[in-house]
């Protein structure tokens, strides 16, 4: 890194730091708070300054988010809007639909979800078959979506639909700015493992969305859904540092709006499976040295491929990172960053249970329950191990299973010949269909 840029990220942090002197305050309610950082440009850093964010490097992007937790502030609205549904309107949006929604997904507003999966077009995507078909200036929405995560507290969602079956499977695609909150659509929570019920099925009936809300132009949503997979994947994938954000819910649903802002920083460390994988090297090793079992060779050992995995994540993203302001790219990193991710939980899981032994196999299924547990084991991190455990097949899943990621790098960066079939010339009406 050379002399300038250093100044230039001790710069962003030290212009954060000020910022936040001035106008944190944990008595404002969630709702105020946010309406600050995300006018301000601090909850979205590394998104483009004309669309409400500062246009700096990730890495710039996360010595913000840390500087926002060193400073006891409660981090940017988390969730899909600010992951994926912001920089996917930024992408492929009109001006006016920037306009429309991203202030309100930089403030947290509105909470999104991502409405892509259905029972029988997962992996095979490009294979769903729920209906829109325009009406007037509107389209009427038929169909079933599934693994929603969030779509229990959304007041949108990023719903691809079928607009033209009478084309090949990827071109008969829309992408729309779904409103959740209107008759005809039924969210039902699906319970996990972990006692969460983080994701839903979500059942749409003869419900509606205006034209204007489709985005990147009508049986066009295969491009715009590539747009948004790539940041579910670059977000989700190893060595991207720790994501910004704190425990409360955006949206008008979950009701954190109105709430004290200061009461939900205190709240962080349990606020639920995916971002307890951010510290799993540190928590292991503390618990490892409190419980005698950094004794035990083999444990060193797998801590030392943890941080060894850890770390060469991190230096791909660097390397990354290099190439990219040089105009050149690592093919298929975000795919391999996701592969590496999947592969650190797996390890975090094993390691984890082994660390913990019997009190491993001890599960809260309630906040209250979860409560007890920690008094009983006298470890309030033991608890967290275990739902890692639970929670670790799902991120190997969800973006695009391991196996879709092992196909794209095989056919798009390895070169390798993609299994053979119609679906780019026969029109989407006549294929066979999944269950
Ligand atoms: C925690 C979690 C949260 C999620 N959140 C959302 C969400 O918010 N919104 C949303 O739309 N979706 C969400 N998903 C859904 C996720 O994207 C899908 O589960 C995933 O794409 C796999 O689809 P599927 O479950 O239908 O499995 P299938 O596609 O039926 O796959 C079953 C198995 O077959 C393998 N397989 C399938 N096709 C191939 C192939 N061509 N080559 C090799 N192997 C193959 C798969 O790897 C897998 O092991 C979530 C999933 C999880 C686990």
């Amino acid at each position: 890194m050379t002399d300038t840029a250093r100044r230039t990220s001790e710069d962003v942090v030290v212009e954060v730091t000020a910022w936040l002197d001035e106008n944190w305050d944990p008595e404002l309610t969630v709702g105020e708070w946010w309406e600050r950082l995300g006018t301000s440009g601090w909850a979205v850093p590394t998104w483009p300054e004309e669309s409400f964010g500062k246009g700096l490097s990730r890495e710039d992007g996360n010595r913000v988010a840390r500087a926002i937790a060193d400073h006891g502030a409660l981090g940017p609205p988390g969730g899909l809007g600010l992951l994926l549904a912001g920089p996917t309107i930024y992408t492929h949006g009109t001006d006016e639909q920037k306009q429309r929604y991203l202030p309100d997904i930089v403030t947290g507003k509105k909470a999104w979800c991502q409405l892509f999966s259905e029972p029988g077009a997962g992996s095979d995507l490009a294979g769903l078959q729920t209906r829109a078909v325009k009406d007037g200036d509107e389209w009427v929405v038929n169909g079933q979506k599934v693994w929603t995560s969030g779509g229990q507290a959304a007041d949108l969602g990023m719903l691809l639909a079928r607009t033209d079956p009478d084309v090949p499977k990827h071109s008969g695609i829309s992408y729309f700015a779904f409103e959740m909150l209107q008759d005809g659509v039924e969210v039902r929570p699906l319970r996990e493992m972990t006692g969460r019920a983080l994701f839903n099925e979500v059942f749409v009936t003869d419900a509606r969305v205006a034209d204007d809300a489709c985005i990147g132009g009508v049986n066009n949503g295969w491009a715009v859904a590539n747009t948004t997979l790539a940041f579910e994947r670059a977000g989700l994938g190893a060595g991207g540092g720790n994501a910004a954000g704190g425990a409360a819910v955006p949206g008008t649903v979950a009701g954190n709006l109105t709430k004290r802002a200061g009461d939900f920083v205190t709240r962080r460390d349990r606020s639920g499976a995916p971002g307890m994988f951010a510290n799993a090297e540190r928590l292991l090793t503390e618990l490892a040295k409190g419980n005698g079992k950094l004794a035990d060779p083999t444990v060193r050992q797998d801590l030392a491929q943890l941080h060894t995995l850890n770390e060469i994540a991190r230096m791909t993203n660097l390397r990354q990172k290099a190439l990219k302001a040089t105009g050149a790219d690592i093919p298929g990193v975000g795919n391999i960053a996701k592969l590496s991710m999947s592969r650190i939980l797996r390890l975090s899981r094993d390691l984890g249970l082994r660390i913990l032994g019997p009190v491993g196999t001890l599960h809260a299924y309630t906040p209250d329950d979860r409560e007890a547990l920690d008094k009983a084991t006298g470890n309030p991190f033991a608890g967290i191990v275990t739902e890692m455990a639970l929670f670790s097949p799902g991120p190997s899943i969800y973006g695009g299973t391991d196996e879709i990621q092992h196909n794209i790098i095989g056919e798009r960066v390895l070169g390798l010949p993609k299994e053979p079939n119609n679906d780019k010339t026969t029109p989407f009406r006549d294929l066979p269909k999944n269950g």
